[in-house]
């Protein structure tokens, strides 16, 4: 497969798109990234990768960190998580309190905001200095040492995060929050602003394609185990309220982010990064949606 010929095609058939959308502006630090930028970046699981636009500029992963949170605590918190939170697809906004008074407080998945907050508070009760431990992680998966929190971004959202604090007060009044709130939202704000490239992305996100093993090295760092089901979750949770059009347009496994960031994964082909910073109304990456879709029908590869 020419794999650079057809992200050449993706790259110049999108060009003059327009997604329409805007920047999230309830995270004024996010609102300064220029809406224009657009770039994707594919690994193989040979290690030959290929890429287009700015591919290598870093941004705030956001949301996609979800997926190495999760990651983590099936690695240290066990099958316990899942008396915690749920599988399910949620139908509701990314940060939606709905469901929880219904649902007595248990999130419906580990990728809505809810569901990750409670993954932040298993991490807090497992690990010794939770913070350190999943930058490490992050570090060693995309072999890339330079990877760092953005202190301004993870402020900015502080500042902001109403209806974060809101959430995870309410968890914890309905029992399932053991930790101090203020430090799961210290954690949770500080794995979200962590800034990564698609680059990176796409070589640490391997793991999930490579049955939980490392790009060239080989190493396995999560069970295989853990990465097939934490596919599934990505398959059916992975885009808030559009899971389901992700699915059915694109077929691959996803994580996005409110950055502008989308990751996915082909299980034993490769994994595939893209970036555009305008979201359209479920938070979603637009033109990063619609560059995947090219991706899977130029190939014609997806999972289905
Ligand atoms: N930090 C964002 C929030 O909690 C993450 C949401 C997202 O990327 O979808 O609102």
């Amino acid at each position: 497969m020419d794999y650079q010929a057809i992200l050449n095609v993706i790259e110049k058939e999108l060009e003059h798109f327009d997604p329409g959308g805007k920047v999230p502006d309830y995270i004024p630090e996010l609102a300064k990234i220029p809406a224009d930028k657009f770039g994707m970046h594919l690994y193989c699981l040979d290690g030959k990768n290929f890429s287009f636009g700015d591919h290598d500029e870093r941004f705030s992963i956001q949301s996609i960190s979800k997926v190495f949170t999760l990651a983590l605590a099936k690695k240290h918190g066990g099958k316990k998580i899942w008396k915690r939170v749920d599988v399910e697809p949620s139908g509701d906004p990314f940060n939606s309190l709905l469901q929880l008074e219904k649902e007595n407080g248990i999130p419906r998945n580990p990728f809505i905001n809810a569901g990750s907050l409670v993954i932040a508070d298993i991490l807090i009760s497992e690990l010794e200095n939770p913070k350190e431990y999943l930058l490490d992680f992050v570090r060693e998966i995309s072999d890339d040492p330079t990877i760092e929190y953005d202190e301004k971004v993870a402020a900015s959202e502080y500042q902001h995060g109403y209806r974060n604090i809101a959430l995870v007060n309410y968890m914890k009044s309905l029992g399932n929050i053991e930790n101090d709130a203020d430090d799961i939202l210290d954690f949770y704000f500080h794995q979200c602003s962590i800034a990564m490239s698609c680059c990176q992305l796409a070589k640490a996100f391997v793991i999930f394609a490579n049955e939980g093993k490392t790009l060239i090295t080989n190493k396995k760092v999560i069970g295989a185990n853990s990465a097939k089901r934490i596919n599934a979750i990505m398959q059916t949770c992975g885009f808030y309220d559009e899971a389901g059009e992700f699915s059915f347009r694109v077929g691959l496994p996803g994580k996005s982010g409110v950055g502008g960031g989308i990751v996915a994964v082909h299980p034993g082909q490769y994994s595939v990064a893209v970036w555009s910073p305008l979201l359209n109304e479920k938070g979603n990456s637009e033109k990063g949606m619609k560059a995947l879709e090219e991706l899977t029908s130029l190939t014609g590869l997806s999972i289905f």
